[in-house]
């Protein structure tokens, strides 16, 4: 299973990823994004890909 995280010290807060893939992906209160599933389920693997390689300061780091 794939396991996403972001990195909270290289988001800038762009949103790719949250529209990219809104089912792993959200705000937290410091308004960067966080992944709300760490363990993504298989049908959302190819959105969190997507949106790790679009993420523009590779903040996205999967596993
Ligand atoms: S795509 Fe990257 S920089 Fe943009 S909100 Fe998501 S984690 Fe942050």
């Amino acid at each position: 299973m794939v396991k996403a995280q972001v990195n909270q010290d290289l988001c800038i807060s762009c949103g790719l990823c949250v529209s990219t893939c809104p089912e792993v992906f959200s705000w937290n209160g410091d308004e960067k994004a966080e992944a709300i599933k760490e363990d993504v389920p298989s049908e959302h693997e190819d959105c969190v890909q997507d949106a790790a390689d679009g993420c523009p300061t590779d903040a996205i780091e999967t596993q």
